[in-house]
Formats: structure tokens, C-alpha cells, sequence
């Protein structure tokens, strides 16, 4: 039943015309990741554990940092920023600050550890895989919405990447090819015309085009920042 859970939030999306189908479930997953953490999840040993180890990111950091709770916030920092005092620290084992020091390439080596993980991304990451999973799921077994998925604004380019390695592993054969090909079709069509909007948007500010219709330019700025990266 994995491949269901997302049946609902897809569709959702999907029926809000937005510029990725993928972008506006990431928003909803990406909160949720957070909630989580923030939540009463915070207390629990396991983990705790994970928490002190990986860290997390700058983006959710501040999304953290934002969202209020601040003690809550503080009661996991209070105890990750021990874990990175016992392992820069000279509280800690051999091959901490004492060690390190005299190599300075024990001190990047741990600092890039430290700051390289992100509990949020983690968890995020895997629901997402499981969402690309269940999108190409329904759009091989519902009609109605593989009718609406290939009608929509199609997808961002992070997003693009990651369905179709999802559809490597959920199809084969034939049904495998006709979805590569209307991802990829779709996705080269939808490029070709926002380039034409982009370019038109800059022929604009050319003196000769002044008076001319803006035609369909006047976002296309921000709708190419949409589809080159994710929301
Ligand atoms: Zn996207
Ligand atoms: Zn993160």
C-alpha cells in the first residue's frame, strides 16, 4: 500500500494548476518534516540521538528557528551542541582539539561531518522518493489522474530528475518508455516555450520592441526560476 499514501496530496495538487506538481507536495512534506522534529518526536531517545548527531541544515535550521517553540528549539540544541563540544572538544576523545591541533585535516574532516547532515533532509528526501514512486504509480494505473498529470504544468528540473529515476525502478518495458517519453516530451515543449517567453521578455527593454505586446513575458522571470530550481 506504500504507493498509495500519497494519492491524496498528488491529487490535491495536481486540481491547484500550480508550476510543479512535485514542488507543491515538497512544500507540504518539507512542513511536516518539521512538525516532526519540533513535535514531541524531539524527546524521544532514538530520536534525540539522530538529532544530536546529524544536526541539520541552514534552510531548516531557520525554518526551525522561525516557526517559534524556541525552547523546544533550545532543548535539542542544548544537546547537539554538546555532541560537537565532545568531538572539536578537548572534553573528548583522542583525536579531539587536543590532537587535532596538530593536523588540521582532522578538524575540517570532522567539521565537514558535522555540519554536512541534516535530520530534516533526510527524512524529507525519503518521503519524497516515495512520493515520485507513487506518482508514476497512478499515472500507470488511474486514468483519471494520469489524465490530469498530463495536462498539467509539468514539472521543475530537480523535480523532472527525480521522477524519472523513480519510474526506473517502478516500470519496465514498454509502459517504462511511454512514460520517459511524456515526461520528457512534455518537459521539452513547456522548456522550448518559457525560453521564447524569457527571450521576448528581453527584447522588450530593446527601444524597437517598446510598443509591442508583451505577449505571454511579463512573468517569465520568475516562472523560469520555478523550473530550473525547486520552489
Ligand atoms: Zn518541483
Ligand atoms: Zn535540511
Amino acid at each position: 500500500m506504500k504507493e498509495r499514501i500519497y494519492s491524496i496530496p498528488l491529487t490535491d495538487a495536481l486540481n491547484s494548476d500550480c508550476d510543479c506538481v512535485m514542488c507543491t507536495l515538497e512544500d507540504k512534506l518539507e512542513h511536516d518534516a518539521v512538525d516532526y522534529f519540533m513535535g514531541a518526536s524531539k524527546m524521544e531517545p532514538d530520536v534525540r540521538i539522530m538529532t544530536n548527531k546529524k544536526g541539520f541544515c541552514r534552510r531548516h535550521l531557520h525554518m526551525m528557528e522561525a516557526g517559534g517553540g524556541t525552547l523546544g528549539l533550545a532543548l535539542m540544541l542544548d544537546t547537539h551542541l554538546n555532541e560537537i563540544v565532545a568531538r572539536l572538544g578537548k572534553k573528548g576523545k583522542p583525536g579531539g582539539l587536543f590532537a587535532a591541533r596538530k593536523n588540521i585535516g582532522a578538524v575540517t574532516s570532522e567539521l565537514e561531518e558535522i555540519i554536512g547532515g541534516c535530520v530534516v533532509c533526510d527524512k524529507l528526501n525519503s518521503h519524497l522518493s516515495d512520493a515520485a514512486g507513487n506518482l508514476v504509480y497512478l499515472w500507470d494505473k488511474e486514468p483519471e489522474f494520469r489524465k490530469k498529470l498530463e495536462s498539467s504544468k509539468g514539472l521543475c528540473l530537480p523535480h523532472m530528475l527525480l521522477v524519472l529515476k523513480a519510474a526506473s525502478s517502478e516500470l519496465s518495458g514498454k509502459r517504462l518508455d511511454e512514460f520517459a517519453g511524456f515526461i520528457v516530451n512534455t518537459q521539452n515543449e513547456m522548456l522550448e516555450a518559457l525560453n521564447e517567453d524569457v527571450n521576448w521578455f528581453t527584447k522588450k527593454f530593446d527601444f524597437n520592441h517598446k510598443d509591442d505586446d508583451w505577449k505571454n513575458s511579463k512573468d517569465a522571470v520568475p516562472r523560469a526560476v520555478n523550473k530550473l530550481v525547486k520552489f
